[in-house]
């Protein structure tokens, strides 16, 4: 779908996969005005499909749509446009059963051509779809984690709150060093003291205090993931307590040390969740847990996929219906 200043959304078109062709002066080259999206769509015990929670992925494509200065696309297009192409696809969406989805990728770039600095006037919506496997092929298996006080990924101010590639690129470098140091994944800090627990490098955390659970809270530097959302409420349905709040990195090792901090895992569109096995920080190093998933990790990732894959009823109406 094309958006041009002055004649707004036009041009949708389902077209087979091919390549772009892009003017070496297209302003998303060189000012990154790029922003995307990620779901997917699973096919349930009767062979239907169903894509989860679309229209929060539509909102946040607005919000980060806002704060890259690009023009917002209404969520009935968003939505539309990954229906069309997930019905295309019905035959790439895997068969019900296991974590395989059809991965919807949506986004959005600058079209227009020209060096100036300034919002562009001419942008492209595209959405291209992948199937995915499970995120780990060996089960659910801990990983490790490196704080990062190197890097920053985000500012206050800043976009981290906004899916857009820059993040990403900011990221890079710091998970290089977070594999030197031997780790999966880098967690993030807040970017003022080095010491407030943000997010992963694409997954929310969270921490579980027996059958209370803890995520950071959204302080505008990290993304307000669909996944982290979910399990607030979904928590609850299990009877757990769930939360936002702080998390410094002191803590977070002291009750560890003392046992109140009973497992943490991250959670995100890819991976679903993940349990947190060790940390590694310039301040010292520990374990979390006893190298296996812990067993609210388990509870609340079994009951997120359930609905996901159309195994258990979704009672938030959380799946959109693709027939
Ligand atoms: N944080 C970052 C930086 C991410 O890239 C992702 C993946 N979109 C998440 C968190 C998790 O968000 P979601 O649950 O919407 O996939």
């Amino acid at each position: 779908i094309k958006w041009t200043e002055g004649r707004g959304w036009h041009e949708a078109q389902l077209t087979p996969y091919a390549p772009l062709s892009i003017d070496p002066a297209n302003m998303t080259l060189h000012y990154a005005q790029e922003i995307f999206e990620g779901l997917k769509a699973y096919r349930r015990p009767d062979g239907s499909v169903a894509t989860f929670r679309p229209g929060a992925n539509a909102e946040r494509f607005r919000r980060s749509a806002r704060r890259l200065a690009m023009p917002e696309l209404p969520d009935e297009l968003f939505i539309a446009a990954c229906d069309a192409l997930v019905r295309q696809d019905n035959a790439w969406v895997p068969p019900h059963g296991g974590e395989s989805s059809l991965y919807l990728r949506p986004f959005m770039i600058a079209t227009e051509v020209g060096l100036g600095v300034r919002p562009a006037n001419e942008y492209l919506f595209i959405v291209i779809a992948s199937p995915a496997a499970a995120y780990f092929s060996g089960g659910v298996k801990p990983v490790s984690v490196w704080l990062s006080e190197n890097y920053v990924r985000a500012v206050p101010g800043g976009m981290g709150f906004a899916k857009t590639g820059g993040n990403y690129a900011a990221s890079l470098l710091a998970q290089a060093e977070a594999a030197e140091k031997g780790c999966d994944q880098v967690v993030w800090l807040d970017a003022l003291e080095h010491r407030w627990v943000e997010e992963m490098g694409g997954m929310n955390l969270y921490f579980v205090y027996g059958d209370r659970i803890v995520t950071p809270e959204l302080t505008g530097s990290l993304l307000a993931g669909i996944t982290r959302d979910s399990l607030l409420t979904l928590a609850r349905d299990l009877g757990y307590t769930s939360e936002e709040g702080r998390i410094s990195t002191e803590q977070w090792r002291r009750d560890t040390e003392n046992g109140t901090l009973t497992e943490v895992f991250a959670c995100g569109t890819a991976a679903v969740i993940t349990p947190v096995g060790s940390v590694k920080s310039a301040g010292g190093d520990w374990t979390q847990g006893d190298g296996q998933p812990g067993a609210v990790t388990l509870k609340l990732r079994e009951a997120l996929l359930n609905i996901q894959t159309g195994a258990a009823a979704d009672a938030h109406g959380w799946m959109h219906d693709l027939g």
